[in-house]
Parts: structure tokens; C-alpha cells; sequence
């Protein structure tokens, strides 16, 4: 059993190496570079039977937020093998609309998934993902922050550490296995030789206000295609509560012209909510890939956004960084049990995340992915036409294709692929 560590902030007397919740030790069995959901889940699987660090390089786990918040319940809730805490969701869903171009929208509520819990949570991440971080503490992971991983230490190929700078002082740390979990902008990866590129059509480029003084509907997600927002993605507005709400929008790389994210958002929240106040302003990437071909190299294995592994379609991350993350830190023990990091060992990650129902139905949503970033303002208007309107008893497959025969027969046709 590993005792009790906490999160520690200040610089100690000891220097950079001493974090107040005791001194940093020559070598670890795992080390976890990146705080995030999929880093700090790692930590803590891996915590259960292996004495772990974690750094991240911020001053503030969880913060600045780069993220919309939003996760759908089921498998939120399975990952986390609890019921969410209040304390980090601003708000549960329990409407998703989807807007066409046109104005048209379809509605999809909790009846029409034929459940009647709700469809997903609106997060808090500055406290959901400070919780996770609390969490890998309390299993025995010695989490650092204002650390920074600056290299990897490898010998004859194979990755044995990793070098890190704390308040302007570099230094080493050895380990058995390091996870890199450093999120969109990854280098643990590069670093450990394994190619992280993305191509420019495989990156969503996002821009999100913080708003304030909105009238938005509660307990709704919305997402606007089309055009008019952007050229290839989409624009949502999740609601956070008391008049308050994310409101962003992502373009694909390749669609980047001298119009810039920021710039449509601009005409967006002009068009809809001219009174709005933006508090915050955030940028970042999103990978909407297939994903890498290799996750793990000898010692080092890739989980959450450095590994590419968001959702294509819809650009959601957090599931599968805390999926990863679960499956990672439990993989990192074995090997350390087994005394055998390899490749070999550490593929076992790879083989079990990729055929998880996440992993597996990877491929059709990049496939899903494709088809929508290549539809016309007027294919939107036509789908969501159809589609507005729908009856519970209609939403099975059959049921669509039913519906699709009877108002737009051309239309099934041109989405046949992703039946
Ligand atoms: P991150 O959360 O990015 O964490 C990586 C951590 O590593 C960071 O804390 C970083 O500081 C640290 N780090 C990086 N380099 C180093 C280093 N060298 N040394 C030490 N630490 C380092 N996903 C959803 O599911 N729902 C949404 O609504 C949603 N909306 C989004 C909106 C926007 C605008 C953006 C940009 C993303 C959105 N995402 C959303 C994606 C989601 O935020 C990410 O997929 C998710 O945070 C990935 O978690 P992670 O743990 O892999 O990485």
C-alpha cells in the first residue's frame, strides 16, 4: 500500500526536486507526462500496484480550460464507474439539436434513445480534472506540477526515463515505463520515434468564448452546420448554466483560408447572441483522425489526445482519454510486474484499446467524419429535412431507412456507405 501523497504547488526548501509532499525520487516504475484526464486516470490505475509520478507543466491541473465540456452519459459514467459528481457538472443534457443551414433542426431527446436518464453532462474541467489528479494521489502517484518533461532518456533505443525542468532546473528521473498523455501538442511520442503527424485535413482547428449574459436553452446541446460557421466542422453552444455557455466552432486544417476560426466565430455569436459578453477566449486542436499506427514503442505507450485518439466525428475527447488512460495504467503494470516493457508487452494496450466498442467503431466514424466535411450547405438542409420530425418508434436503422425511402430516396443512396 503506497501512502498518501498530495498535489503540490510551491517550490519546497529542498530546491526543484523537493515538492513539499516529499522529494522527487532517482527512479520510478512508471512515469506519466501530462495531467489531463488521460494522464491523471493512467497514474491512477498504474498507483494500484506500481509507485508512479506524474508531472504536468502547468502551475494548475485543469486550467486554462481548452475544451467545450461536454461528454455523453453512458459511457462517462461506465469509465468512471460512479454517478457523476455535482460538483463537477455545470449542467445535465437533455436535448441535442442539430440545425441545418436552413433553420430546419431535428431534435433528439432521452425518448427517442429509448432511456430515460440523460443524454450527457456539461463539465466543470477545472474541478472534474483536478479531481482525477486528486484521485492518482490518493492511490500513491506523486503528482508534480510546474514540471515540464523536456526529453526522453533512452538507451540503445529503448526509453528508460524521462528528462524534465521544474522552475528553471533540468533534471532526470528514471522509470520502467513512461506514458505520454501531454495532449494535442504531444512530443513524448516524436520523441520516442513514433509518428504523431497529423495531416491538416485530419486536424480540426477550434476557437471557443466563454460567454456570459445568454439566453440559451437549458439542458440542450446545439450544433449549427453548414457554411456560415464553418466550412467544414461545426459550431455548438453547450449550455454551463445561469445564462452562461461555451460557444465555439471548429474548421479543418485544410479548409483554413485567410478566414480564420476566430473570425466565424465572430459572425456566429454576432448572429446569435449580440448582447452575449465572451469572458474567455480559448484555442487549441483537435485530431479527427483514424488514428496512429503505432501507440507504443519500447517503454513508452501514448494514451488520450497524444495518441490521437478523439472521436473523428464529433471531436470528443475525454472518453477516450479516460478510456485509454484505464487501459494504459493497467498494461504499465504488467509490464512492470513482468519486468518486460518491450514493445511486445506494451502492444497489449494497442491490441485491447482497438478492439474496444470505442476502438472498433473508430473507423466508421472517421468514415462518418469524411462524408460530412465533403456535404453542401443544401445536403444539410435535405438531411436534416428528413430527419426533422422523427418519432421515437422511427430511430432504429430500419426505421431511417424507412423514412429516407419515402422522402428522399436519392438521399439514401448518397449515405449508403455509412449504413
Ligand atoms: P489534455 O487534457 O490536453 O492534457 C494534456 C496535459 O499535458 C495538459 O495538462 C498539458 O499541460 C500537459 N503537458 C503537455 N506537455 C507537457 C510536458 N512536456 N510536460 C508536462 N506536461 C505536459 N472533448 C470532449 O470530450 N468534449 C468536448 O466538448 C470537447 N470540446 C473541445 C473544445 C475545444 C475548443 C478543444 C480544443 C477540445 C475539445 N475537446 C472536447 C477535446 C478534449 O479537450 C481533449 O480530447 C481532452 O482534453 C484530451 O485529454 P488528454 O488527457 O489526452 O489531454
Amino acid at each position: 500500500m503506497h501512502d498518501v501523497r498530495h498535489v503540490c504547488i510551491g517550490l519546497s526548501r529542498r530546491g526543484p526536486h523537493g515538492t513539499g509532499g516529499g522529494s522527487v525520487r532517482d527512479e520510478y516504475d512508471v512515469i506519466v507526462v501530462g495531467a489531463g484526464p488521460g494522464g491523471s486516470t493512467a497514474a491512477r490505475v498504474a498507483a494500484e500496484e506500481c509507485n508512479v509520478l506524474l508531472i504536468e507543466k502547468r502551475q494548475e491541473i485543469g486550467s486554462p480550460v481548452r475544451c467545450a465540456e461536454g461528454v455523453p452519459r453512458p459511457p462517462f459514467s461506465m469509465l468512471l464507474e460512479r454517478a457523476p459528481d455535482p460538483k463537477w457538472v455545470a449542467c445535465e443534457i437533455n436535448a441535442i439539436r442539430i440545425n441545418a443551414p436552413d433553420g430546419t433542426a431535428v431534435d433528439v431527446s432521452p425518448e427517442m434513445i429509448h432511456t430515460e436518464e440523460p443524454l450527457g453532462y456539461v463539465l466543470e474541467r477545472k474541478i472534474f480534472d483536478r479531481q482525477l489528479a486528486k484521485e492518482a494521489a490518493r492511490a500513491g502517484a506523486h503528482v508534480m506540477v510546474r514540471t515540464r518533461a523536456t526529453g526522453l532518456i533512452t538507451e540503445d533505443g529503448v526509453v528508460k526515463g524521462v528528462r524534465m525542468n521544474r522552475l528553471g532546473e533540468d533534471f532526470e528521473v528514471r522509470s520502467k515505463v513512461v506514458i505520454g498523455a501531454d495532449g494535442v501538442e504531444s512530443q513524448v511520442g516524436r520523441w520516442a520515434g513514433l509518428n504523431t503527424t497529423l495531416k491538416l485535413r485530419d486536424i480540426e482547428s477550434c476557437a471557443q468564448y466563454h460567454m456570459d449574459n445568454v439566453d440559451v436553452r437549458d439542458e440542450t446541446l446545439d450544433f449549427y452546420l453548414g457554411s456560415r460557421y464553418s466550412p467544414s466542422g461545426y459550431a455548438w453552444i453547450f449550455p454551463k448554466g445561469d445564462r452562461a455557455a461555451n460557444v465555439g466552432l471548429g474548421v479543418l486544417g485544410s479548409k483554413i483560408t485567410d478566414k480564420r476560426p476566430i473570425d466565424y466565430l465572430n459572425v456566429f455569436v454576432a448572429d446569435k447572441f449580440p448582447d452575449g459578453q465572451p469572458v474567455e477566449l480559448v484555442m487549441g486542436g483537435v485530431p479527427v483522425s483514424e488514428g496512429l499506427r503505432a501507440l507504443t514503442s519500447d517503454g513508452v505507450m501514448l494514451v488520450g489526445d497524444a495518441a490521437r485518439h478523439t472521436e473523428p466525428l464529433s471531436g470528443g475527447g475525454i472518453i477516450p482519454a479516460l478510456d485509454s488512460g484505464i487501459t494504459a495504467g493497467r498494461i504499465a503494470r504488467k509490464a512492470v510486474q513482468q519486468k518486460d516493457a518491450s514493445t511486445k508487452v506494451l502492444r497489449e494496450y494497442e491490441t485491447e484499446f482497438n478492439n474496444n466498442p470505442y476502438g472498433k467503431q473508430r473507423k466508421r466514424m472517421y468514415k462518418a467524419k469524411e462524408f460530412v466535411v465533403h456535404r453542401s450547405d443544401e445536403e444539410f438542409n435535405r438531411v436534416i429535412n428528413v430527419m426533422h420530425g422523427v418519432t421515437p418508434e422511427e430511430m432504429t436503422m430500419k426505421g431511417i431507412i424507412a423514412r429516407l425511402l419515402k422522402k428522399d430516396p436519392k438521399l439514401l443512396f448518397m449515405i449508403r456507405h455509412l449504413l
